[in-house]
C-alpha cells in the first residue's frame, strides 16, 4: 500500500499533496517480518571471534524511542554491594587527581572519590577524616573546650579545623556540663589572647535534649537562629552538636553521598595489598572508612585474594572493591573470596602504557562487557575503570554492564584536584597529570623516602613496583591535561548529557539500560574507520568546542 500520493511540483521534484494517515499497526506487521531488530544485539557486537575485541570508541548505541523528558532519567546506581549512589561517577585514586577536596567534592555531588596512598599512612587517614567531619547530622564527637582554654588556644584551633563553633564544658570533654559556646565572631577581634574563653562565651544557651530526632532537631535550629544546636542530657551534659552550615550543604547538595544515619559523607580510599597496607588499613578504619579499593593492576593474585578475606573479616562494616581484573576467570577468583564491588580495566587508562610494555590487557568495551555480566549473575556491582574522555565513553562504559564508571585523566584538570594550574608552552592552562605507574610517581619523594626499598613499602607505587626490583620498569606516563574549572560544573554537565543519552536510547533508568541491553532491546552498531571520522567534527576550517555553558 503507497503511504504517499506523490505529485511534481515545477522544478520537477516529488511532493506529497495527499498524506494517507500512517497506520502504526501496519508499520509494525511490516517490522516483524524482519528477522531481528534493527542493528545488533551485545552478544552480536561483542562476538570477539567475529568482530575482535573492541573498545569505546568502535561502536555506538542506537536510539529508541523518547517516551519522557531527559530530567525524568535517575541515573541511582550500587558501587558495592551495600552501597547506591545517585551519581555513578568516581574519580581514580590517584595522586594528580584525588586527595580530600576531590574526595569531599564528589561525594557532595552524589559520586565518590577514592583518595591515592601515594603518601604516608597517617596523611592517608587524614584525608579520610576531613572527608568524615565536612558534613554531619549530630557531631557525636565535636571538638569541645574547657574553661582554662584561652582565646589565642581557641583561635589555633579554629585555624587547625576550619570550624570555630565550640561548645565549653566544666572538663573540656563530652559527656560533661555544658557552661557556653564560642563561636567564630566572639573571638574574632578580641584584643587579649591570654584572657579564658569563659570571658568571651555565650552563657544563655538554646539546647535541645537527648532523644530529640535529627528532624526535630533542625527544626529548633533554623527556629534559634543560632548557628550551633548544642544537644544535652538531663543533667546539662553536652551528648552532641548540631551545626547550620550542614543544613545549608543537605540543601545545596541533594545528591551527596551519605551514610544514612551519620549524614556524614562517604570516604573511599585506597590501599595496596603488602603486609604493611593492613597497618594503613587500621589507620584508615580509624579515621572513618566506608570502603576501601584494594589497588593492584593485576587483581588476581594470592595477595589479593588475601586481602579480600582479611578485610571482610577484620571490618565487616567496611565495603571491600577489588581489582583491577579483565577477565571472567579473575573475577572470579575475587567474587569467591567476598569481594563487595569490582573494578575493571588494565592498560585503557589515559596515562597508562602496560598494554605497551607487558602485553597484557584488554579493549575496554569488552573487558567491562566480559566481567561486568558474569559479575551480575553474583550481584556484584562492577566500576568501568579508565579510558573515559567524553560522556559518550561513560555511557557505553554503563551499556556494557558497569554500575558505575572510575575516571582520571578527565577529573585531573579540575579545581579540585591536588596541585594548581600553570601556563603550558602554547599558552594552555593545564594541570599535571601522571599514571601512579609512572617513573615519576614510582619516585616520589613523597611516597616515602629517596632509596628505592622504602619506596617499595609504599602502597601507592606498590601497584607496579615489586620489592625484588632492581630497576623501576614504567606502566605509565607523566604529563598534564587542559583545565576543566570546578567539578560542581563538570560533574552537573556529565550528568545533564547522560540523562540526555539515555533518553535518545530510550531507557529512563540505569537499571533499564542494563536489563535492555541483556535482553537486546537496546541495539548497537559497530564503526567503520570512516564511521568514526563521520561520527567526529570534520570538514570545518577551524571549530571551537565549547562542551557546556
Ligand atoms: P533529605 O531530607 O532528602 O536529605 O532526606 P534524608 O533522609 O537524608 O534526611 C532526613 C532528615 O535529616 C531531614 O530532616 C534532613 O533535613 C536531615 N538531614 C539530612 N542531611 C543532613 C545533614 O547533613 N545535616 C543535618 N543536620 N541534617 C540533615
Ligand atoms: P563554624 O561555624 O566556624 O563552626 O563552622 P561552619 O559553620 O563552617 O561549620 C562547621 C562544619 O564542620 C559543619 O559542616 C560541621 O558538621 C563540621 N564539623 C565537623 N566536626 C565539627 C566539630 O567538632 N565542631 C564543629 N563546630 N563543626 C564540626
Ligand atoms: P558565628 O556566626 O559563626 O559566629 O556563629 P553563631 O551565629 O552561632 O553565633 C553568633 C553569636 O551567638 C555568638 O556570640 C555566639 O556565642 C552566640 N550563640 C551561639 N549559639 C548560641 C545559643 O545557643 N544561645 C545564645 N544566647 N547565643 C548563642
Ligand atoms: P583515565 O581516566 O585517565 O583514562 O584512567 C585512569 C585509570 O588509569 C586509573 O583509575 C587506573 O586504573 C589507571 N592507571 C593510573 N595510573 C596508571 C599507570 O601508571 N599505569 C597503568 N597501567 N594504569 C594506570
Amino acid at each position: 500500500m503507497p503511504i504517499a500520493n506523490g505529485d511534481s511540483n515545477t522544478n520537477g521534484a516529488t511532493v506529497n499533496r495527499q498524506v494517507d494517515t500512517l497506520d502504526w499497526r501496519k508499520a509494525v506487521e511490516v517490522l516483524q517480518e524482519y528477522d531481528a531488530r534493527d542493528g545488533l544485539d551485545v552478544y552480536s557486537l561483542l562476538d570477539g571471534k567475529k568482530n575482535g575485541a573492541l573498545t569505546y570508541n568502535d561502536f555506538l548505541v542506537l536510539p529508541g524511542y523518547i517516551g519522557f523528558a531527559a530530567n525524568e532519567v535517575t541515573l541511582d546506581s550500587p558501587v558495592t554491594k551495600r552501597i547506591s549512589l545517585k551519581t555513578p561517577l568516581l574519580s581514580s585514586p590517584m595522586d594528580t587527581v584525588t586527595e580530600e577536596n576531590m574526595a569531599i567534592h564528589m561525594a557532595l555531588l552524589g559520586g565518590l572519590g577514592v583518595i591515592h596512598n601515594n603518601c604516608s599512612a597517617d596523611d592517608q587517614a587524614d584525608m579520610v577524616r576531613k572527608v568524615k567531619r565536612y558534613e554531619n547530622g549530630f557531631i557525636s564527637e565535636p571538638v569541645v573546650l574547657s574553661p582554662k582554654t584561652t582565646v589565642g588556644e581557641a583561635k589555633e584551633l579554629r585555624d587547625r579545623w576550619g570550624f570555630g563553633g565550640f561548645p565549653v564544658t566544666e572538663t573540656g570533654k563530652l559527656r560533661s556540663k555544658l557552661i557556653g559556646i564560642i563561636t567564630t565572631r566572639d573571638i574574632q577581634f578580641h584584643p587579649r589572647p591570654d584572657d579564658p574563653v569563659t570571658e568571651v562565651m555565650s552563657k544563655d544557651l538554646i539546647t535541645a535534649p537527648a532523644g530529640t530526632t535529627l528532624q526535630e532537631a533542625n527544626a529548633v535550629l533554623r527556629d534559634s537562629r543560632k548557628g550551633k544546636l548544642p544537644i544535652v542530657d538531663g543533667n546539662g551534659n553536652l551528648i552532641s552538636l548540631l551545626s547550620r552550615s550542614d543544613l545549608l550543604k543537605n540543601l545545596n547538595f541533594p545528591l551527596a553521598s551519605k551514610m544514612p544515619q551519620s549524614k556524614q559523607l562517604i570516604a573511599a580510599a585506597a590501599i595496596g595489598t603488602r603486609p604493611d597496607d593492613k597497618n594503613r588499613l587500621q589507620k584508615l578504619v580509624d579515621a572513618g572508612l566506608d570502603v576501601v579499593i584494594l589497588d593492584s593492576s593485576q587483581g588476581n593474585s594470592m595477595y589479593m585474594i588475601e586481602m579480600v578475606k582479611y578485610t571482610k573479616e577484620k571490618y565487616p562494616q567496611v565495603d571491600v572493591i577489588a581489582g583491577n581484573v579483565v577477565t571472567r576467570e579473575q573475577a572470579a577468583s575475587l567474587i569467591a573470596a567476598g569481594a563487595d564491588g569490582l573494578r575493571i580495566g588494565m592498560g585503557s587508562g589515559s596515562a597508562c602504557i602496560t598494554q605497551e610494555v607487558m602485553a597484557v590487557g584488554r579493549p575496554q568495551a569488552a573487558a567491562v562487557f566480559s566481567v561486568a555480566s558474569f559479575a551480575a549473575k553474583f550481584g556484584v556491582p562492577c566500576i568501568a575503570d579508565g579510558g573515559i574522555q567524553n560522556i559518550g565513553h561513560i555511557v557505553k562504559g554503563l551499556a556494557m554492564g558497569a554500575s558505575t564508571v572510575m575516571m582520571g585523566g578527565l577529573l585531573a584538570g579540575t579545581t579540585e584536584s591536588p596541585g594548581t594550574s600553570f601556563v603550558n608552552r602554547e599558552g594552555k592552562l593545564v594541570k599535571a597529570y601522571r599514571g601512579m605507574g609512572s617513573i615519576d610517581a614510582m619516585e616520589d619523594k613523597k611516597a616515602g623516602g629517596g632509596a628505592k626499598d622504602s619506596k617499595a613499602q609504599n602502597a601507592g607505587t606498590a601497584r607496579y613496583f615489586s620489592e625484588g626490583d632492581r630497576l623501576l620498569v614504567a606502566q605509565g606516563v607523566s604529563g598534564a591535561v587542559l583545565d576543566r574549572g570546578s567539578v560542581t560544573k563538570f560533574v552537573p554537565y556529565l550528568l545533564a548529557g547522560l540523562q540526555h543519552s539515555l533518553q535518545d536510547i530510550g531507557c529512563k533508568s540505569l537499571v533499564e539500560l542494563r536489563e535492555e541491553v541483556i535482553n537486546g532491546t537496546v541495539r548497537f552498531e559497530l564503526r567503520t574507520v570512516s564511521a568514526q571520522a563521520e561520527g567526529n567534527v570534520h570538514g570545518l576550517d577551524s571549530f571551537d568546542k565549547k562542551l557546556y555553558a
